[in-house]
């Protein structure tokens, strides 16, 4: 077996479970994995736990300015992702081995309790184990994860996100209010848990709140 249909088969079996977790409900959510011949990512606007290894494109992974297709699906009428230029952004600047989209509840109602208004700020997390599940961070840091303003495209977030990665080189994530989250690692294994730490997380402060355990989550950008 090839690593061209290896890494087309991971993304489809990871969309699958994000699917599973509901982290990519309704079209929303993937995953773009760097391999050998290229970055791998899915089509848009499918239903990302029924997408098969052909209908994965490749893209020129030395050119990160944009998408250039190595391998197209067969099927011509798939389009590239709405998230490539964004997972594009953990590639480039982060030299990211792989970069995820989720539309999970969790980080989504994490943000709205940091930043009620839906405005950039950051969701600040403390006092959990599965901090050190974080790159570089142990169980007893503070972690402030970045929250932008969602746009009515996935591409025009692209430049809040590059900004909020800049401002925030400690943390391999971005929540987009109202929306989701997207993380990303050195590879996509780091990527994965990392997400899974992340989700845990944001569903512990969310229901900390709700039992009136948790002060104040957000703060300035
Ligand atoms: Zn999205």
């Amino acid at each position: 077996m090839s690593a061209t249909v290896d890494i087309a088969q991971l993304v489809c079996e990871l969309c699958r479970n994000f699917y599973a977790l509901g982290w990519a409900s309704g079209t929303g959510g993937g995953i773009s994995i760097r391999g050998a011949d290229g970055i791998y990512v899915a089509p848009s606007g499918v239903q990302k736990e029924r997408i098969e290894p052909a209908d994965v494109f490749v893209l020129d992974a030395s050119r990160l300015d944009r998408a250039c297709v190595v391998r197209a699906p067969a099927d011509a009428s798939l389009r590239i992702s709405e998230c490539q230029p964004l997972f594009f952004n953990a590639f480039r600047d982060r030299d990211a081995g792989a970069a995820l989209h989720s539309h999970s509840l969790w980080p989504v109602l994490a943000a709205r309790l940091a930043s009620p208004d839906g405005g950039p700020g950051v969701l600040r997390l403390r006092g959990f184990e599965m901090l050190k599940g974080l790159r570089g961070k142990g169980c007893f840091d503070e972690v402030s994860i970045p929250i932008i303003a969602n746009t009515a495209r996935e591409a025009e977030l692209t430049d809040s996100m590059a900004a909020a990665m800049r401002a925030h080189p400690d943390v391999d994530a971005v929540i987009v209010a109202g929306h989701g989250i997207y993380v990303w690692g050195r590879d996509w294994v780091r990527a994965k848990t990392q997400a899974e730490c992340l989700d845990w997380l944001c569903r512990a402060v969310v229901e900390s709140h709700r039992l009136g355990l948790y002060d104040a989550p957000g703060g300035s950008p």
